[in-house]
């Protein structure tokens, strides 16, 4: 979504289609055609207590920012395009609709209220985690009021208008869903009724114009991405139309390929295509198409191949060719590796899908990496706009904000700051899935028995999480612990006795039995220090982790290290590290703990 950016992503467009004319197979697919398991589900938000500050302080910032934001000025750019009478003081940034807007004077103006449906979203989320009255009233307030503003002449006006209207879809399901809004359903309809006059009948690809008369700028709209929020509507009751809406705009240009491991993936636009996989999981879940599902697993799998050491993958927002030099290169051409927020939103929710759906623990790694090496080290979204968006990978790389004020990313961080809970744990009548580490407490009903598991933990800084169990009654159940890739002879102990179930890295460890009030389950999982190569060709180049944790290099940039050095880097704080001898050690920080010291993700390594 970004302008700057997007030009370098056209730029590097053409280069990367064409080579993709040319990609072989991938694979073919042995996906089973069905799954013997049912679909594990999420617990609901206010299920799950968390007490990590760091996530919670996430959900916190974000949430202070949108409840402290004028309403008035929310509504703003929605009354201007509308025609109405717009009091109150503009946001600016992306948010401000300037009808003289010119993509070549800078950002200010950008994308129009494209934020408006998500700070509703996340707010009735947030409603749902604790339901504080003054939380719904505003979610309520925001509804009605934009009700008001709804025009066709938004749409016209807009740059993104199915992008908006995916944002607004989200918006009103959440609200009725979330914070009971009974009128929700009814504004979701007034929506569409005026959107769809306005948007392509079909998912129109990215940069390919379809309204006459519009520059550049009107061609980077994202209809390839809104299947998802239509199924969900459907499925949460607004009805029939957004069922066959959804099927309307499923974008199977880009889904038929993926389906056959066809990789065409390169070129691409990077969060919102890795977005639409989540549309592709939701056509499986509503439809039970395997054509979706095979799309949306074997493009998980060509985005894992093409992703950093973090989890994050796009640089410069471009999705890349399998065995191109082009993550390497990032590490020296571009500080914009990873459109953060928005990213580790569309990985989370496909992983979540994937999960669910195979109870496959990679799928968790997975989160779990981006989650820690991304997001959780996202500075802290600011009253006046400031937002973290891209995660900087150069040799020489700094946590910084974007210049632009509300960009996209302002959207997707509140929402995914609410969401870390819903990815935490699952289940199904007779499982409970333990996939997140995180100091917390679940609690749930199994068999009419009122249960609560505490974890406390400080993992990932320590490789020990401890469970209790609270019940008035026991039961017998299934508890599934997701014992990660990474680690090496893992063990399992319940009320002091290792368990005599498999606990093996790389799959869910099960152990069913009857669990009663206090029983407690001890899990360790060892974590090594290892190096991951950028990619085949370039060993040289590696980053250091430590169990799911990204070791970054302070002030690193220009240094080259030998690779014993580095692997023998020792915890010298909860969070840091050292490696090499006095005077002058290499210090070794998690994202979530480099302040604004500049750093190195990638080392030289002799
Ligand atoms: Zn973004």
């Amino acid at each position: 979504m970004l302008k700057s950016s997007r030009r370098i992503f056209l730029q590097s467009a053409s280069l990367s289609l064409a080579w993709c004319k040319t990609s072989p197979l991938l694979r073919n697919s042995t996906l089973p055609d069905s799954f013997d398991n049912p679909l594990l589900e999420e617990f609901s938000y206010g299920d799950v207590f968390l007490e990590s500050d760091l996530h919670e302080h996430q959900l916190k910032n974000t949430q202070s920012v949108l409840m402290n934001l004028n309403e008035d000025s929310m509504l703003k750019p929605l009354r201007e395009m509308a025609g109405m009478p717009a009091p109150g003081e503009d946001l600016s940034g992306w948010y401000l609709y300037d009808p003289e807007y010119d993509m070549h004077k800078g950002d200010t103006g950008f994308a129009p209220a494209c934020t408006f449906g998500q700070w509703v979203s996340a707010l009735a989320r947030a409603y749902a985690i604790k339901p504080d009255p003054a939380v719904r009233e505003k979610v309520f307030r925001l509804n009605r009021l934009y009700a008001q503003t709804i025009s066709g002449d938004f749409y016209e006006k807009s740059r993104f208008p199915a992008y908006c209207y995916d944002k607004f879809v989200c918006g009103l399901i959440d609200s009725h869903k979330y914070a009971g809004d009974p009128d929700a359903f009814a504004i979701l309809e007034h929506t569409t009724d005026t959107a769809l006059p306005h948007l392509p009948e079909t998912a129109i690809e990215h940069g390919v114009s379809w309204r006459p008369g519009t520059d550049e700028t009107y061609t980077w709209d994202e209809s390839y991405t809104i299947s998802e929020n239509l199924f969900l509507a459907f499925q949460r009751g607004a009805g029939l139309r957004y069922k066959q809406l959804a099927i309307q705009y499923l974008d199977d240009t880009y889904y038929g390929p993926l389906s056959e491991g066809r990789n065409n993936l390169a070129g691409r636009h990077a969060y919102s295509h890795v977005n639409s996989l989540s549309s592709a999981m939701q056509a499986y879940l509503t439809l039970g198409s395997q054509k979706h599902l095979r799309a949306a697993k074997n493009g998980f799998d060509m985005l894992l191949a093409q992703s950093y050491a973090t989890g994050g993958w796009g640089p410069d927002e471009t999705l890349r060719a399998p065995d191109s030099d082009d993550l390497f290169a990032s590490l020296s051409n571009t500080h914009s590796s990873f459109e953060t927020p928005c990213g580790s939103y569309a990985h989370f929710k496909l992983t979540r899908y994937l999960l669910r759906v195979t109870r496959d623990s990679r799928y968790g790694d997975s989160m779990e990496r981006v989650m820690y090496n991304t997001i959780l080290g996202a500075k802290p979204l600011q009253p006046d706009g400031r937002t973290f968006y891209y995660s900087d990978y150069n040799f020489d790389g700094k946590r910084f904000y974007k210049d632009a004020h509300w960009p996209c990313c302002s959207g997707t961080m509140p929402q995914i700051a609410a969401d870390y809970r819903i990815s935490a744990f699952f289940r199904d009548p007779s499982n409970v899935y333990v996939n997140l580490y995180i100091p917390s407490t679940l609690q749930w009903i199994q068999d009419d028995v009122r249960f609560a598991l505490k974890q406390t933990t400080a993992y990932p800084l320590d490789s020990v999480v401890r469970f209790e169990i609270h019940a008035v009654k026991s039961k017998q159940f299934t508890l599934n612990f997701r014992i990660p890739a990474w680690t090496e002879a893992p063990a399992l102990l319940v009320n002091g006795k290792r368990t005599s179930a498999f606990v093996l890295p790389g799959t869910f460890a099960s152990i069913k039995r009857e669990w009663k009030n206090g029983d407690r389950i001890e899990l360790e999982l060892p974590m090594k220090t290892r190096l991951e190569p950028i990619d085949k060709r370039h060993t040289d180049t590696a980053a250091l982790l430590h169990g799911p944790l990204v070791l970054f290099g302070v002030e690193a940039a220009g240094r080259t290290f030998p690779g014993s050095q580095l692997l023998a880097a020792e915890q010298t704080s909860p969070n840091s590290w050292q490696a090499g001898p006095p005077p002058n050690p290499l210090v070794l920080r998690p994202f979530f703990a480099l302040d604004d010291y500049s750093y190195s993700t990638y080392f030289k390594v002799s």
